[in-house]
């Protein structure tokens, strides 16, 4: 069976997918997408990277934060899951998967714009696996408009404050627990570097998380502890269907963004965090690895 060290062609390791128009609501079902998005259930081995971690993974039920969580546990991690309380179906699959490797799964869901749930969910995190030393924020809204007349205020501040807002109150919540070695993972986008005009919000928030982890690594590797960021591009997730973008766009998903011509799986940006949770990047401090099958980046 082949796994993220099988040398191959990057450009047919997955399928060159072009899925039918489909729509849901917001947060939507991973379980309902055609075609079924990869979260590394059978193409991720893991290698004792992050042996004895404790990690809390944001979004953890599906998409990239289910992929993190999936091979995070397979890496040696114990993993604290956050979701929305609607995704307990999507996170049954990724706890199973978590307590397969062999570790603990501990699940919080609850929502990201509450700021008490922000502070309880780093306290769970932390009573559960007698403490913590690795965040991994990788929840986020993103609805797709085409004029900016279209967005309104409510739904302009809500995408800031899962996006932005709740990342810095989990890291301020995180940070008297996490001993030097911790390391701090956040999600920005290509869309940071280079907004797409029917995004305008989401692709803003994404130019604040770059931003406000640079001047947070600087800040934290005083205290021993390292901030750095993955920026995706085009990613087959349940996102995308739930107004992410245009739903007519969706047959032709990444190929025409990502220079490798297709859209990428969500079990090819795990090895990302996965390296810069891991002691083996120990010099990598306030860097953005952009994970994006080729669009230039900065
Ligand atoms: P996804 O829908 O599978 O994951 C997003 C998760 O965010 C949801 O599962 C949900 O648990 C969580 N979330 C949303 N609103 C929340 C709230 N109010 N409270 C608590 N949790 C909430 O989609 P994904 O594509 O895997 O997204 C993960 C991250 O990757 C996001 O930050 C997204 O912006 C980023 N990203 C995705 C792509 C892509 O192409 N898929 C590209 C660049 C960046
Ligand atoms: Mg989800």
């Amino acid at each position: 069976m082949s796994d993220q060290y099988t040398f191959d062609d990057p450009r047919t390791r997955h399928p060159r997918i072009s899925p039918p128009v489909q729509q849901q609501e917001e947060p939507g079902s991973q379980r309902a997408m055609d075609p079924a998005p990869d979260i590394g259930e059978s193409s991720y081995r893991g290698t004792g990277r992050l042996t004895g971690r404790r990690a809390l993974v944001t979004g953890a039920d599906s998409g990239i934060g289910a992929a993190v969580a999936v091979a995070f546990a397979r890496e040696g991690a114990d993993v604290t899951m956050a979701y929305l309380p609607s995704e307990e179906e999507d996170a049954d699959h990724v706890a199973a998967l978590v307590e397969a490797a062999g570790r603990t799964v501990t699940r919080v869901p609850g929502d990201l714009r509450d700021a008490a749930y922000c502070r309880d969910l780093v306290a769970r995190a932390v009573e559960a696996m007698g403490g913590l030393d690795a965040v991994v924020n990788v929840a986020g809204k993103q609805v797709w408009h085409e004029r900016v007349e279209d967005i309104d205020d409510e739904e302009f501040e809500e995408t800031f404050a899962v996006n932005v807002t709740a990342a810095f109150r989990i890291v301020k919540a995180a940070l008297p627990h996490l001993p030097p070695g911790s390391t701090i993972v956040n999600t920005a986008s290509a869309e940071a570097f280079q907004p797409a005009p029917d995004r305008l919000h989401y692709a803003s928030t994404k130019a604040a998380v770059e931003n406000l982890s640079k001047g947070l690594a600087q800040q934290l590797v005083e205290r021993g502890i390292r901030v750095n960021v993955v920026a995706p591009g085009p990613t087959w997730t349940v996102l995308q269907v739930t107004g992410g973008v245009d739903p007519q766009t969706l047959p032709d998903f990444g190929a025409s963004e990502a220079p490798l011509g297709r859209a990428g799986q969500p079990v090819e940006q795990a090895p990302a965090y996965v390296f810069l949770t891991s002691a083996e990047s120990s010099f990598v401090v306030g860097a953005t690895l952009h994970v994006n099958g080729g669009m230039p980046s900065p």
